[in-house]
């Protein structure tokens, strides 16, 4: 096929995937992370089109280590809306020994880095954090760093606060992966073409709450700061834009679907809005369970509102970012509905979470599916 029909076709059907594109947007205003993501890209391979250049993907970089788990420390300063945090690796060489590793890190100020293995030189630049070992380190053997950093996060981690105008009393952070934008708040491998377990730890004043995935393993008060640690665990791997945390003032809507916690939280002023937006969450999940025919994967399955949310939710693993928008209340409850948001990110908890793309060109699987 000649080069100009490609692209003409290219473009027509660029137009008409842009047409049912723009009716989905219509239909379903409060989108999903991957509805939005899949729009980017359709627009990047159209402009791509009509510049007569070839399409562009979206292929993730080689892996060079596997990564088995993250733990990350984090201790919010809501006032200077940064953080002081630590992130723990554990990881191992695979194909060929390693004698540098190259990190993801945008915007992170790294104080330390340490190593179960003799570190040569660390640099970091405005987007990575590179290690260099004394000794490569041999395919298959178990290593880890520890790497303590601030940051002052522009994107991946927001904060609302007073200072900002919020009201005191609604205060929260909310993090946002997909696709590539954890890296402003920790140091990782991020893309999706790699699975680990991961570990969240969010330290934060008393009368706070802070969300993240898997289960909640402990909440302890630290008597010489006054903070309170919450400590999360996500036993079963994930990729690293599925990692999420939330943490500030939360009212929340709590049952059970069978032995599964499920949950609704939102900032207190949306409190007398909690009911409408929950009332379908188990009978949603029961529904997939049953057509699946695959248990609900996760520990839990929360849903949590973040203020100024930037889509309709974005399904982060066992718990799911919700904006605000989608409360309603009885007065509007025959214009307005969370069902198909609901719905949707309900079914990314298989599709996309428990079977995930390895890059974004295969972006389509997730939302097809879902
Ligand atoms: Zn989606």
């Amino acid at each position: 096929m000649n080069r100009q029909l490609l692209v003409t076709l290219a473009v027509l059907g660029s137009q008409l995937l842009g047409t049912f594109a723009l009716r989905a947007n219509e239909a379903h205003l409060l989108q999903c992370g991957h509805c939005a993501m899949m729009a980017r890209l359709h627009a990047r391979q159209l402009a791509a089109a009509e510049q007569g250049k070839a399409p562009q993907n979206s292929y993730a970089p080689d892996r060079f280590v596997d990564v088995a788990h993250l733990k990350i420390d984090v201790t919010p300063n809501f006032k200077e809306r940064s953080l002081a945090a630590t992130a723990v690796l554990d990881f191992a060489p695979i194909a060929k020994p390693l004698k540098q590793w190259h990190l993801n890190a945008t915007g992170l100020d790294i104080r330390q880095v340490t190593s179960s293995h003799a570190i040569q030189a660390t640099q970091s630049t405005d987007t990575h954090l590179e290690i260099t070992f004394r000794d490569p380190i041999p395919t298959g053997e178990d290593a880890r760093v520890t790497i303590t950093y601030n940051a002052t996060p522009k994107k991946g981690l927001y904060f609302r606060t007073a200072e900002m105008g919020y009201p005191a009393s609604d205060t929260q952070l909310w993090t946002q992966g997909e696709p590539e934008d954890h890296q402003h708040w920790f140091p990782s491998h991020d893309y999706p073409n790699e699975k680990f377990t991961t570990e969240v730890i969010c330290r934060i004043p008393a009368g706070m709450e802070a969300l993240s995935n898997g289960r909640l393993l402990s909440q302890k008060k630290d008597k010489d700061t006054g903070l309170v640690a919450f400590h999360w665990f996500q036993d079963k791997v994930h990729v690293n834009y599925l990692v999420t945390l939330l943490a500030g003032y939360f009212v929340k809507m709590e049952d059970k679907h069978g032995e599964l916690p499920v949950a609704l939280y939102v900032p207190p002023s949306e409190k007398d809005q909690l009911a409408n937006t929950f009332r379908d969450t188990i009978k949603i999940l029961d529904y997939f369970e049953r057509e699946i025919g695959v248990p609900y994967p996760w520990d839990k399955y929360y849903n949590a509102c973040a203020i100024d949310y930037m889509w309709g939710g974005m399904e982060n693993t066992s718990l799911t970012t919700l904006t605000t928008r989608t409360l309603f209340t009885d007065a509007t409850e025959n214009l307005r509905s969370s069902r198909g948001l609901d719905a949707h990110e309900v079914a990314h908890q298989w599709f996309g979470d428990l079977v995930t793309c390895r890059d974004w060109s295969h972006l389509w699987l997730n939302e097809g599916f879902a």
